[in-house]
């Protein structure tokens, strides 16, 4: 961190300055210059307040030379992180996982067909929500436990992992040996407070962005679970909120390398909730993988007419069939497989 004095700023109150910022083992170096003065900060800086500074009146501008995400840094980390989900499946190495799934667990033939079907096309990891936090209070809201039963069930008939959606810390209990992945969804990115219980446990954490959120918010968020102690936190760049209504979300592509530059963690895209329709979701997973993606999440269901919750955007089983294979070429293209 540097901080910018005003030219009006007085030796003394630099002085002040520095032994206030003692108190947070921070190191102030000054400069003086002619007309300015110049105040180096050297230390973990984590702890001082940008804007408590910018409220001093003899301070011109405080400037961030690092970034505040630490653990999830590839400056502190520069190897990938590669996280494992369930016994075999790993994300974050030369292997492009695919989960898929539908949108909700609907009943028992449903999520154990939509499950067979996208492991018979090379889908690695089942997704499905059991709590779905919708944005109308009218709308289905999941099957709540018995859908995490029916998960765990699917899960048993076909080997899959399961990613399915926590939006509750007081759940954590109940998910444990249900699922082999908790997901935080886009609007609880930033629950801080689901986040920390989290960081508590050992399993992975697929963390989706929010649809407002920047980049190093986001990392931020990351860091919230990696400080509690749990490493596994996988990225999910699903779209965020633009000007552009023509699509449900605006896929952020140059999130991708961007997380990949500056964490060590995997990313994963979720075209599906970008896109919000079905026929956008293959090239926008063609083009994930393209920009360096480790993962996909895509939503599949076995008749997206008739789907309780984004059967707009869900992939009916022959068109996820043909997505694979078109996606299993980019992955060869760029060195990776599926
Ligand atoms: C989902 O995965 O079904 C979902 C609700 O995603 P998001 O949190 O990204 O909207
Ligand atoms: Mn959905």
């Amino acid at each position: 961190m540097i901080i910018i004095m005003k030219n009006t700023a007085t030796k003394e109150h630099v002085d002040e300055l520095s032994q206030w910022l003692a108190r947070f083992n921070v190191q102030a170096n000054p400069i003086f210059g002619k007309d300015t003065i110049v105040v180096g900060l050297v230390g973990d800086t984590g702890a001082v307040d940008r804007d408590a500074l910018l409220r001093d009146p003899q301070v011109d501008n405080v400037i961030k030379v690092q970034e505040p995400f630490k653990l999830a840094n590839r400056k502190f980390h520069p190897d990938n992180t590669i996280v494992r989900i369930g016994k075999n499946v790993e994300i974050g190495g030369s292997g492009v996982v695919v989960m898929a799934g539908p949108c909700s667990v609907e009943g028992h033939d449903q999520i154990i067909d939509v499950a067979r079907h996208v492991k018979e096309q090379g889908a690695t990891v089942l997704r499905g929500g059991a709590w779905k936090p919708r944005s109308s209070p009218y709308s289905f809201q999941g099957l709540k436990a018995e859908g995490l039963d029916l998960l765990h069930e699917a899960s048993l008939d076909t080997g899959l992992p399961v990613v399915t959606e926590i939006t509750n810390p007081a759940h954590i209990e109940l998910f444990m040996d249900k699922c082999d992945c908790f997901q935080v969804g886009a609007r609880n990115m930033q629950n801080f407070e689901l986040l920390k219980e989290l960081g508590q446990t050992d399993k992975p954490i697929l963390l989706k962005r929010g649809f407002a959120n920047t980049i190093e918010e986001f990392l931020m968020s990351a860091e919230y679970i990696m400080a509690g102690g749990n490493p596994n936190v996988i990225l999910c760049e699903r779209g965020i909120r633009t000007y552009e209504t023509y699509t449900r979300n605006t896929l952020d592509i140059s999130a991708v390398p961007a997380l990949k530059r500056l964490s060590h963690l995997p990313v994963v895209v979720d075209p599906s909730h970008a896109a919000g329709i079905y026929w956008m979701v293959e090239p926008l997973a063609m083009s994930a993988i393209a920009a360096g993606a480790d993962g996909l999440i895509i939503e599949v269901h076995n008749d997206p007419a008739h789907a309780l919750s984004d059967g707009a955007q869900s992939l009916t089983y022959q068109s996820f069939e043909e997505t694979m294979g078109k996606l299993r070429a980019v992955a060869a293209a760029v060195g990776k497989t599926i």
